[in-house]
C-alpha cells in the first residue's frame, strides 16, 4: 500500500515513534502516563531494543529540558506565558505532560501539526480518553472541526497541513486567521498569536521535507512574529531533532546497519553534516543557535544520577555501537529575540 502512497510511509514513522516512546515508558526510562491512550492496542505491544530505548531517553530527556528552560524564560519575561507549535506531532504526548506539570499555566497556546490521517486519528483518541480529554478542559470545550481533521479547545490545538506546501497557503489559513465558532473562548482571535513567546517543536519531521520547505516554514513563522510597528518582536526559540551526516562513507556503513535492525530511514532526503544544523536557524536571523549530538548530551547534560538509573535498566551489551548510533542524531536549538538575557542554555 505504501507504493500507491508514498506519503503512507512518512506518516506511518509517526507510529513508530510512538512506540518507542511507550516502550521507553514501560521499561521505566520515562515516565509518561498519557502514551498509552495514544497508541492501539497498549498493553500487547512489544519493547522495543535497549539501544532504541536509551536513545529516546536522551532525546525525550534533552527536548524536555530545553522546553522546560524556554518556558521558564517566557514565564519571567512578564509576556504573559507562552505558546508551543509543534510540527508534525504526531502522536506525541508532550503537551499533556506540560499542561499537568510544574510550568502549565504559563502555557497559553499548544498547536499541533500533522497530516490530516494523523490528526483524525490522534483526534479521536482524544475524544475517546477521559485522561487526554479531561487536560484539555471541559467536554463542551473541546470541539472538532474542519470534517473530524482538527481539535479546537482553549489551550491546545490540533491541525491538519502538509508541511511541505506553502506556508502562506496551509498555514496561514490555519493559525492565523480568526475562526469563528473554532472552539477557541473568544472567538475573535487567531489560534497562533502574534505577541507571545513561541517555541517550535521539530521533533523527527524535517528529514521527510526538502530544505526549500523547512526554510519556508521557519521564514513564514519568522515574518509572522516580525512586529514592525509595535517595538520589539516576542522571542522564537525552535528545536529540531534529527539524525545527520549519513552521506559520509562511515554514514553509509550506519545506515546498513540500522537496516539491519529494521530501523527505517527516508532515503530521498539528503541529510545535513553536522557543522551546517546551526545555519539553519542562523540564517533567519536567529541570534543563537547550537546543536548537540545525543552522545553527547548523554555524556555531558544529562543528570548523573539519570544515566546511572538507566544504564541499569536493561542489559546493553554494545556500548560502542550505542555510543555510534547516539552520535548519528543531533539535537539543535536557536533563539531569535533580544529580550533573553541571562546564563540558560538558551543564550548561549
Ligand atoms: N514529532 C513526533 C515525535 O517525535 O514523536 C512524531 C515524529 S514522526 C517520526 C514524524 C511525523 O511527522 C509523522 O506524524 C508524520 O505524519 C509527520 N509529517 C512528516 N511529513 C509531514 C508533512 N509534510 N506535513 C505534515 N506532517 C508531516
Amino acid at each position: 500500500s505504501h507504493s500507491l502512497d508514498p506519503d503512507a510511509a512518512i506518516r506511518s514513522t509517526d507510529s513508530d515513534a510512538a512506540l518507542a516512546r511507550l516502550s521507553a515508558v514501560q521499561k521505566q526510562y520515562l515516565t509518561d502516563p498519557y502514551i498509552r491512550h495514544l497508541v492501539p492496542r497498549a498493553h500487547f505491544q512489544p519493547p522495543r531494543p535497549p539501544l532504541i530505548n536509551v536513545g529516546t531517553h536522551a532525546r525525550s530527556t534533552a527536548i524536555d529540558g530545553l522546553v522546560d528552560d524556554f518556558m521558564r524564560i517566557a514565564a519571567h519575561s512578564n509576556s504573559g506565558g507562552c505558546q508551543i507549535v509543534s510540527l508534525g506531532a504526531g502522536s506525541d504526548t508532550r503537551f499533556w505532560r506540560i499542561a499537568t506539570g510544574e510550568l502549565g499555566a504559563s502555557l497559553v497556546r499548544y498547536i499541533e501539526v500533522d497530516f490530516p490521517e494523523v490528526t483524525t486519528k490522534k483526534a479521536m483518541a482524544i475524544k475517546k480518553s477521559k485522561q487526554l480529554a479531561n487536560v484539555l478542559g471541559e467536554p463542551a470545550d473541546i470541539k472538532i472541526a474542519n470534517g473530524g481533521t482538527s481539535l479546537h479547545s482553549p489551550r491546545y490545538h490540533l491541525i491538519s497541513a502538509d508541511l511541505r506546501q506553502a506556508p502562506e497557503q496551509s498555514l496561514h489559513a490555519a493559525l492565523s486567521v480568526p475562526v469563528p465558532g473554532g472552539g477557541l473562548k473568544d472567538d475573535t482571535g487567531p489560534i497562533l498569536l502574534p505577541h507571545l513567546p513561541t517555541l517550535l517543536l521539530f521533533e523527527c519531521v524535517l528529514v521527510y521535507m526538502h530544505s526549500d520547505a523547512s526554510n519556508a516554514l521557519v521564514r513564514w513563522f519568522v515574518d509572522y512574529f516580525h512586529a514592525p510597528n509595535s517595538g520589539e518582536p516576542a522571542p522564537l526559540g525552535a528545536i529540531v531533532y534529527e539524525m545527520f551526516g549519513l552521506q559520509d562513507p562511515f554514514g553509509q556503513v550506519m545506515l546498513t546497519n540500522m537496516k539491519a535492525r529494521s530501523i527505517t530511514l527516508p532515503g530521498a532526503v539528503p541529510y545535513p553534516n553536522f557543522a551546517s544544523l546551526p545555519s539553519r536557524f542562523l540564517q533567519h536571523g536567529f541570534q543563537h543557535a547550537q546543536a548537540l549530538t545525543l552522545r553527547d548530551i548523554r555524556r555531558k547534560y544529562i543528570r548523573r544520577e539519570e544515566v546511572h538509573r538507566t544504564s541499569k535498566l536493561e542489559m546493553l551489551d554494545e556500548l560502542e555501537e550505542l555510543e555510534l548510533v547516539l552520535a548519528h542524531y543531533a539535537i539543535t536549538w536557536g533563539v531569535k529575540v533580544g529580550r533573553i538575557s541571562g546564563d540558560s542554555r538558551w543564550a548561549a
